[in-house]
């Protein structure tokens, strides 16, 4: 009702091009949904975001629903999501994503969904995590738990800006840990981000999680950088 009142006075707008929005249309416009370039990774168990993990680190499963080009439609998409306060856009994502998901193989035995965890200051800032509400409908939609406790960000102490020094000449690896608590042995981790470029801060939350015995890894983002 109030969301019909609400709607009357600020209608909705396409996050992709922010044209009005027709009834039947969430989110985002039918011509943007069409637009969307997919990469169809789900389909190919050793796609080039797998790859890039290749002698990195032990992974099960990688994938990106979409590519993300400069200047593109997915850019767009990914910054309304992180700087607009469009949230939503993650569970539009995840849910469009979550069907794709649910038919590979190597994800049928995922225990948790964890998210990349945000660094305090920006979580202030932004006041939620961009992929919380990803990670959260993919958990739903795969009905197991999601869990934003285990991977965590180490909290700043008075040798930050050393440890700093310290990260930045070892890659990140020295910024997450994870909970090691016996509920969480042997576990297969479905680590969310928004966008894979590198993959550093994956690969670094990734070991962290790997920290943890008898630990699986599978990764899946909204978005890879096509560079
Ligand atoms: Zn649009």
């Amino acid at each position: 009702m109030l969301k019909n009142i609400l709607n009357l006075f600020f209608p909705p707008v396409c996050s992709g091009c922010d044209a009005f929005l027709l009834p039947n249309e969430n989110t985002i416009c039918a011509s943007c949904r069409h637009e969307i370039p997919l990469t169809q990774h789900h389909l190919i168990p050793e796609n080039e975001a797998f790859k890039k993990f290749y002698g990195r680190i032990p992974v099960e499963h990688v994938s990106a629903l979409t590519y993300f080009h400069k200047k593109g439609i997915v850019q767009q998409l990914i910054h309304n999501l992180k700087y607009r306060g469009q949230e939503e856009i993650g569970t539009l994502l995840g849910a469009w994503y979550a069907e794709d998901l649910s038919t590979v193989n190597n994800l049928r035995t995922i225990d948790l969904v964890i998210p990349v965890p945000l660094h305090p200051k920006k979580l202030r800032e932004r006041g939620y995590n961009q992929t919380t509400l990803f990670g959260k409908i993919i958990a739903k939609k795969l009905h197991i738990p999601f869990d934003p406790t285990i991977l965590y960000r180490q909290k700043y102490s008075k040798t930050q800006s050393q440890k700093d020094r310290i990260g930045r000449a070892e890659g990140i690896d020295t910024i997450f840990d994870v909970v090691l608590s016996e509920a969480n042995y042997n576990k297969h981790f479905l680590l969310v981000d928004d966008v894979i470029t590198t993959g550093a801060t994956l690969e670094a939350c990734a070991k962290a999680l790997l920290k943890i015995p008898g630990s699986k890894i599978s990764i899946v983002c909204m978005a890879m950088a096509d560079s």
